[in-house]
């Protein structure tokens, strides 16, 4: 007679405590088969890394340390779920398949729907629950607020003594970053995963770096030191978010005594943005649509380029001629990372300059953070290039960010070596040199830098005009409404949903 054995599939919940499946699984006596699962249908898709794999890689053997501890093991797989479900049920009865409930992109979300309609098929029960501040078949976003707060205020779920681990023959010969299932480009620096990891930068954040948290969020040159570098960790989930905050709230109320206002003021601020993340990736539950539509559906009607062009390609390769542009975009490419105002400038004149469409500039993006996260991703992308309809339009100026974040070429220096001679009068706008200027700092421009690929201002006249046909559309305002209703923030102080002619002379 076959066993009788119980899946806990582990996703991007990759840690063993605060995990409620496996509390669940713990519950009843059946042995338990901890699985993850490498799919190699998804690493195709165009959003995946080998960056994602490299971090991922840490975190499993973190894990796997973890559910040894619990007298446990981790098999790991290559091989398409439905393949390895149909598999085991051969040798064992699966009872159940436990995991969390993920908001993921189309192929994750299409995934889970095949292998739930497996389980019904073969009677096994397919249990997900919920993770975080994310909340699966809300009925309206005035509820939200509240049930996140009471799933927060909920105790953490510890792990157990020891899982009832069922006789298998484990595998954990996990594939080098540089297998080919998980693409070919060169990812340069990774930022370490897992467990022990999180929790270190976590505790150095919070007792040292979050000093200077809101005074160099933005500021390229310092925020990759003072931000808490958490994201990658929360997309994988080594930590859990009601963890980061219990942790926070313990911190600080241990510490009350000795606190200075302006370090509770940044670590209330970080605080803030943890709660943005459930926020935003409620959004793409509600409508999983986001990742390839406009929230607010008139600007699809848009004429931005839907195909990969020589702008998107000098976007790409750090070659706009807009020396702080470029300095991020390299730095991005290199380290995986960069601060928020620096990605939503990526955003802006990739959509607002180049034209080009979010979706196109969306996955190269995706792959070049190593945090991506579908839910915040589209909704943050969508917001940077002006389509949701409900927030206020954000076109960044490219010169003004330079001078107001790195004054003195500091950072565009380090990352853009061809402009090292150029002192402050053209550091942030080269194209200013005349021909004997380009001589004397060794950097002519279109052979050593390029010449801007377009013109800023004119761009962005071009782009008003578009973008106003889509304002004064008959409906603009009902959809905006809809939108708001479905996706907007409930705070008193959040952005309300202007009509037309309000929209139209705030442009
Ligand atoms: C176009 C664009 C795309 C983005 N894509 C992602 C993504 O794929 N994954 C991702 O984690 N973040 C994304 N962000 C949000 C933000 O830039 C990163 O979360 C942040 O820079 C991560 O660094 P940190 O962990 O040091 O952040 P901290 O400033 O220390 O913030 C703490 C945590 O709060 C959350 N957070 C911070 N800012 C935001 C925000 N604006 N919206 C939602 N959650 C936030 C993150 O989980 C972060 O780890 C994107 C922003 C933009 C403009």
């Amino acid at each position: 007679m076959k066993a009788t054995v119980q899946i806990l599939w582990f996703k991007k919940d990759l840690r063993v405590i605060d995990h409620i499946p496996l509390v669940k699984a713990c519950e009843n006596k059946t042995p338990i088969l901890p699985v993850y699962l490498i799919e190699p249908s998804f690493w195709k898709q165009p959003f995946c890394s080998k960056r994602h794999w490299s971090f991922l890689r840490d975190c499993l053997i973190d894990l796997q340390k973890d559910l040894i501890n619990l007298k446990s093991n981790l098999h790991v797989e290559i091989t398409e779920s439905l393949t390895f479900f149909n598999k085991i049920n051969k040798t064992f009865n699966i009872s159940s398949i436990l995991s969390h409930e993920e908001t993921g992109n189309k192929w994750v979300l299409s995934r889970n729907q095949k292998v739930q309609k497996w389980c019904k098929v073969k009677s096994i029960d397919f249990c997900e629950y919920p993770n975080n501040g994310v909340i699966r078949n809300l009925e309206t976003r005035d509820k939200w607020s509240q049930i996140k707060k009471t799933r927060f205020n909920s105790p953490i779920q510890n792990s157990p003594g020891a899982i009832n681990t069922i006789n298998y023959q484990f595998e954990f010969d996990l594939p080098s970053i540089n297998n080919p299932i998980f693409g070919n480009e060169e990812i340069f620096k990774v930022q370490k995963g897992g467990r022990k990891e999180a929790l270190k930068i976590f505790d150095i954040f919070l007792k040292t770096n979050s000093a200077n948290y809101l005074k160099y969020i933005s500021g390229p040159n310092n925020s990759d030191q003072s931000c808490s570098r958490l994201s990658t960790h929360l997309t994988y989930g080594t930590l859990s978010v009601k963890e980061v905050l219990k942790k926070v709230n313990f911190y600080l109320d241990q510490n009350s005594s000795y606190l200075d206002k302006s370090k509770i003021k940044n670590i209330k601020a970080f605080t803030s943005r943890i709660s943005w993340r459930c926020h935003f990736i409620q959004k793409l539950e509600d409508q999983p649509s986001i990742e390839f539509k406009s929230m607010h559906p008139n600007f699809d009607a848009l004429t931005r380029y839907q195909s990969i062009n020589a702008h998107f390609r000098s976007w790409e390769k750090g070659l706009t001629g807009y020396p702080f542009i470029d300095a991020c975009m390299r730095s991005l490419t290199q380290n995986g990372w960069i601060n928020f105002r620096m990605r939503a400038m990526l955003v802006s004149f990739a959509s607002y300059d180049l034209w080009l469409d979010w979706k196109i500039t969306g996955n190269l993006l995706a792959k070049l953070f190593t945090d991506y996260e579908p839910g915040i991703h589209y909704s943050q992308l969508q917001m940077q290039s002006g389509v949701t309809g409900i927030n206020t339009f954000r076109i960044y100026n490219p010169v003004k960010q330079s001078i107001e974040h790195d004054k003195n070429g500091i950072f565009i220096k380090k990352w853009v070596p061809e402009l090292k001679n150029l002192d402050c009068s053209f550091i942030h706008e080269p194209w200013k040199m005349d021909l004997t200027t380009q001589k004397n700092n060794n950097c002519i421009l279109g052979k050593d830098y390029p010449n801007r690929i377009v013109i800023h201002e004119e761009a962005i006249k071009f782009v008003r005009n578009e973008i106003k046909k889509i304002l004064e559309t008959d409906n603009y305002y009902e959809m905006s409404k809809k939108v708001f209703k479905k996706h907007g923030s409930r705070k008193r102080n959040s952005i309300k949903v202007t009509n037309n002619t309000k929209q139209l002379s705030l442009f």
